[in-house]
């Protein structure tokens, strides 16, 4: 079942999302439809607040794909390629990370709109699957950085909060001024698989 995605300012997606505290076939069904909604939305990551389900869960899919819809697994770096996706991550936490690095992300919650964010290159993450097993992951690359927005979600944390305070203002105000639908130019549209 496709969910309503939450685009800014929604009050609700400044609220800190409480923990998962069911598993097996509540969170399965949830699973499935946050899955179904982030592909049907093109995005590559989604958190239970951008639908409006405040819980401590994510859903992650960033495999890179070609012009075919193949997934292009060469890539991934090798500790990508070791996990499996998509992937599914109730009450994460990070308890180690490493290193810096930056990327242009987009939000899904946030559409339309792009900017470079420095994150931590490397994470190590706790969390608990789908049945409630405690799990824990090492990732660098892509992975780890849509890990790191998707927790933000959970924080009521959105990317625009993590770039200068001009670029944040200039945004804010644009979204103020035309909502989620100003024109875009061709190179804006090329970038839409980056979407968090
Ligand atoms: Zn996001």
């Amino acid at each position: 079942m496709l969910l309503q995605i939450l685009t800014y300012p929604d009050p609700r997606l400044r609220e800190i999302a409480l923990p998962v505290k069911q598993f097996g076939d509540p969170l399965k069904k949830l699973a499935e439809d946050m899955l179904e909604t982030m592909y049907h939305a093109k995005g590559i990551g989604l958190a239970a607040p951008q639908v409006g389900r405040l819980e401590r869960f994510l859903v992650i899919d960033c495999r890179p794909k070609n012009e075919h819809g193949r997934y292009e697994i060469k890539e991934m770096t090798e500790l990508e390629q070791k996990i499996t996706q998509p992937l599914f991550m109730a009450n994460p936490s990070i308890v180690e990370r490493r290193g810096k690095t930056t990327f242009e992300e987009g939000c899904l919650s946030v559409p339309t709109y792009y900017e470079t964010v420095e994150r931590a290159q490397w994470v190590r993450v706790r969390y608990q699957d789908l049945e409630g097993q405690e799990q824990m992951l090492e990732t660098d690359g892509l992975l780890a950085i849509v890990i790191q927005h998707e927790m933000d979600h959970l924080e009521g944390t959105l990317f625009i909060d993590r770039i200068s305070f001009a670029a944040s203002q200039k945004i804010k105000s644009q979204i103020q001024k035309y909502g989620y639908s100003r024109p875009t130019s061709q190179k804006e549209t090329e970038k839409e698989p980056n979407k968090i």
